[in-house]
């Protein structure tokens, strides 16, 4: 399988979700939260499609990559930094420096935090970055679905109903 950069920030949000997602059950079309993202990505950042080039490769699709300074731009709509974002980010940058691009960087941008987190790239990353892509297929060729985790971050996730309504 190609690990995509979805796979990678569900590895680190929830096992559960990811093992879901790549199993091909996707809810995410009828989630308030992405149609949110969405908003935010055609309004917020209108331009950007004028001034960035979309990438895609190996299997991730960067939105707004600017190709002359090597820089990925990542907006995220959540009102929190979170280590998923970072993962998935990282693992951008994992990939264009495989395909040659040297010492890319990323910017992680939240609109709602009016924040932005700069990422570089560093190749001491490397060896986690692989066990994330071993943990993913690893999770994702399992014929078990994790069990449901029962966090916060569940009442916001599109897979609620699946996890603690329709097994009932
Ligand atoms: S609702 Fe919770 S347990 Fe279910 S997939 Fe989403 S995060 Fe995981």
């Amino acid at each position: 399988m190609q690990v995509t950069g979805t796979h990678i920030a569900y590895l680190h949000i929830c096992h559960r979700k990811l093992w879901l997602f790549a199993n091909g059950i996707q809810m995410e079309h009828t989630s308030e939260t992405v149609s949110e993202g969405k908003l935010i990505a055609e309004t917020t950042y209108l331009d950007r499609a004028r001034k960035y080039t979309e990438l895609s490769i190996d299997g991730i699709k960067i939105d707004f990559y600017d190709a002359g300074n090597k820089t990925i731009h990542e907006v995220k709509k959540s009102d929190k930094v979170e280590q998923a974002h970072f993962a998935q980010v990282k693992y951008y940058l994992y990939v264009l420096v495989r395909n040659g691009i040297d010492g890319p960087e990323a910017i992680i941008e939240y609109p709602k935090l009016k924040q932005r987190e700069l990422v570089a790239w560093n190749e001491d990353d490397v060896p986690e970055i692989e066990r994330w892509m071993r943990d993913v297929k690893e999770i994702v060729s399992s014929d078990q679905c994790p069990a449901a985790i029962n966090a916060r971050i569940c009442k916001s996730c599109s897979y609620y109903e699946l996890c603690y309504v329709e097994e009932v």
